[in-house]
């Protein structure tokens, strides 16, 4: 009865037929994967391009299917977003990466600071601050081992009620970063009102350094004007030593990228900490 159900639903060709049928299956797949805990926490180390030292940890979202195998977070995060499970995601994330700090702290690990990556919708129903306030208190995580992520883009959506939010994070003690940043189409003057902390340049002009003078140009104007309102700043995807060199050269303080490490399952990248792996 399922089936016919779902037909009658669907007109026009057998091609779109089937790929309605695969979107509903998918759909239905990400669900039950989500309620199953088959969603899992990966970490990227960011790393201080001085010391070499690992100072923080970016939380990445893969999808672990018993058949499939990993599933990159661009195969399910839109479908998320779409069907509106992304905040109970984020939620989930939130918690997750806050019992891993307080296991690790148990276990004597030195920990670092570690982001997740916040969606537009959060910020628009408003919830999120209450969201961080009590998954901090009920890990007993102090503050500043957990960090937020927003794009310029999902900040831009609605300015006047993120720089309100932001700042209620802020106070909570969190810091917040600026995503992807030289890719949305925020205004410069923007910039300045948010309480930001740390500036993530976007992996697509740090990739055009030693390659493009142009990226060049733009990375190390970003690098300056983040100086200059006082905002941490990494650099995202640092594949090749010549990137690390040039972006050490123009004082950028961090960088995160496959140079260092790829994302890592949880225990593989304690064991970076436990081993105070320096790059
Ligand atoms: P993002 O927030 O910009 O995350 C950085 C992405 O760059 C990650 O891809 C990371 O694996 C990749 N990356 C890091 N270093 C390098 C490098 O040296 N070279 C290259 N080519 N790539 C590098 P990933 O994990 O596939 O995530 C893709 C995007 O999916 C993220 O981009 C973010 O927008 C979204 N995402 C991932 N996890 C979550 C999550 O938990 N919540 C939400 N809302 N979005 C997430
Ligand atoms: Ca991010
Ligand atoms: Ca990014
Ligand atoms: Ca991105």
């Amino acid at each position: 009865a399922k089936k016919s159900g779902r037909k009658a639903i669907v007109l026009g060709s057998p091609e779109l037929n089937e790929q309605v049928e695969n979107l509903i299956r998918e759909e239905n797949n990400l669900r039950e994967a989500f309620a199953k805990g088959d969603l899992e926490m990966f970490y990227q180390p960011r790393v201080d391009l001085k010391t070499g030292k690992i100072v923080g940890a970016e939380a990445l979202m893969r999808w672990r299917d018993p058949i499939r195998g990993l599933i990159a977070p661009k195969d399910f995060i839109p479908l998320a977003e779409e069907i509106g499970l992304i905040g109970k995601m984020t939620t989930w994330a939130l918690d997750q990466v806050c019992l891993q700090q307080r296991n690790w702290q148990d276990r004597n690990i030195d920990i670092v600071p570690i982001s997740v990556n916040l969606v537009a919708e959060q910020f628009l129903d408003g919830q999120i601050v209450t969201t961080l306030e009590k998954t901090l208190e009920k890990n007993s995580l102090a503050p500043q081992y957990l960090e937020v992520e927003l794009t310029e883009s999902a900040a831009m959506q609605s300015p006047q009620k993120t720089v309100e939010l932001l700042k209620q994070i802020k106070a909570l003690g969190i810091l917040i970063a600026i995503d992807d940043f030289g890719t949305g189409y925020s205004s410069l003057a923007y910039l300045e009102k948010f309480p930001i902390d740390i500036l993530k340049i976007d992996i697509s002009f740090v990739q055009g350094v030693t390659v493009d003078q142009h990226a060049e140009v733009i990375t190390s104007a970003i690098i300056a004007m983040a100086k200059e309102l006082k905002f941490l700043i990494v650099a995202e995807g640092v594949e090749i030593d010549g990137q690390r060199q040039f972006l050490s050269k123009h004082a950028c303080e961090e960088g995160q990228g496959y140079l260092f490490s790829k994302p890592l399952p949880a225990t593989e990248f304690a064991d970076l900490l436990i081993n105070h792996i320096t790059y």
